[in-house]
């Protein structure tokens, strides 16, 4: 956190100066915007929405989107006011706003604000071919990566360990691109991630080792997919992957991008605006922003609407 810090004084710095080189010029307003590993989507997210706010809103703003640790990490970044918009799971986003999970001891992020929903992302297994493992049941025993703290993967590992009453699996808590690595590797024999399709996480161990996806759909995963708003029983349709030629059933969320209600109105109804206005550009930046429609955005969101998103939205007529 001290890090984002550091970064974001030392960008506010730079504007200082080379605002005061060209005078009469008007400093740009930073926006920063948290996503997740570089090998997952939300910093493609986070990417390509800045792409988008810096090359059609003139030179108000200088958004930078950011590696960060996850949807529960954003979360909390936003709420600190370290981070202007963060990408975090649909799941997350209810749990904080009710201070569930990882909130019910800090209790609820009463700033948090919703933006608008981007891609599906699935509860994905990955283990390697040569490692045995072709059910949960076999991750017994195993070296598995189930997220750093701070990142969505980790509260939906842990869930389906319980729901499965898997014992004995050796956890790991390694950052998504480390994970990727250490399956090559051999370090570990499988890793979850809760992820949109295609991702370069699945991709890199799957263009250089054999990997296998393993179904999260027993009985008792769709009973807990059925209690909940947020969850709903997907498949990963075969071939989505190198070498993984058969559908593969599990669970999904949807990647949400927050706000803190302290966050300018302005400043969300530019972003929210910016997007909405150029969203073909945003949905050929990567094959996972493909679907992405208005009428889905504004879906799977707990936590309020942001004002500046929710005047946008009355303003196209979608929403009253
Ligand atoms: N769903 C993951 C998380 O919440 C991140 C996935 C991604 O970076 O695309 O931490």
């Amino acid at each position: 956190m001290i890090r984002f810090k550091a970064i974001a004084i030392a960008s506010s710095t730079a504007l200082t100066l080379s605002a005061g080189a060209i005078s009469n010029a008007q400093a740009a307003e930073p926006i920063i915007i948290g996503g997740g590993s570089t090998t997952g989507v939300y910093y493609q997210v986070a990417l390509h929405v800045c792409n988008l706010v810096n090359k059609h809103m003139g030179k108000k703003y200088n958004c930078v989107g950011r590696p960060a640790l996850g949807s529960v990490f954003n979360i909390n970044a936003v709420k600190r006011g370290l981070l202007d918009f963060g990408v975090a799971q649909s799941d997350r986003n209810s749990q904080a706003w009710n201070g569930e999970a990882n909130w019910k001891k800090k209790g609820k992020i009463k700033e948090l604000r919703s933006v608008f929903s981007a891609h599906p992302e699935t509860v994905l297994l990955v283990a390697r071919a040569d490692s045995g493992i072709k059910s949960v049941a076999d991750l017994k025993g195993k070296r598995v990566n189930i997220g750093n703290p701070g990142s969505g993967q980790r509260g939906n590992a842990k869930d389906v360990i319980r729901i499965y009453k898997l014992k004995g699996l050796r956890a790991q808590g390694l950052q998504q691109g480390q994970a990727s690595r250490s399956l090559i590797d051999k370090k570990i024999q499988a890793f979850f991630y809760t992820v949109g399709n295609p991702s370069a996480a699945i991709e890199e161990p799957a263009n250089s080792t054999a990997i296998r996806l393993i179904a999260i759909n027993s009985a008792a995963i769709k009973k807990f997919v059925s209690s909940r708003p947020y969850y709903v029983m997907t498949t990963i349709p075969a071939n989505t992957y190198k070498g993984v030629g058969y559908p593969v059933e599990t669970y999904a969320v949807k990647a949400t991008v927050v706000t803190s209600s302290k966050v300018p109105a302005q400043k969300v109804y530019d972003v929210v605006k910016t997007v909405f206005e150029h969203l073909d550009e945003l949905k050929k930046a990567h094959k996972a922003f493909r679907i992405l429609n208005p009428k889905d955005m504004m879906k799977g969101l707990t936590a309020p609407l942001h004002a500046g998103a929710a005047k946008y939205y009355k303003e196209r007529g979608w929403m009253k």
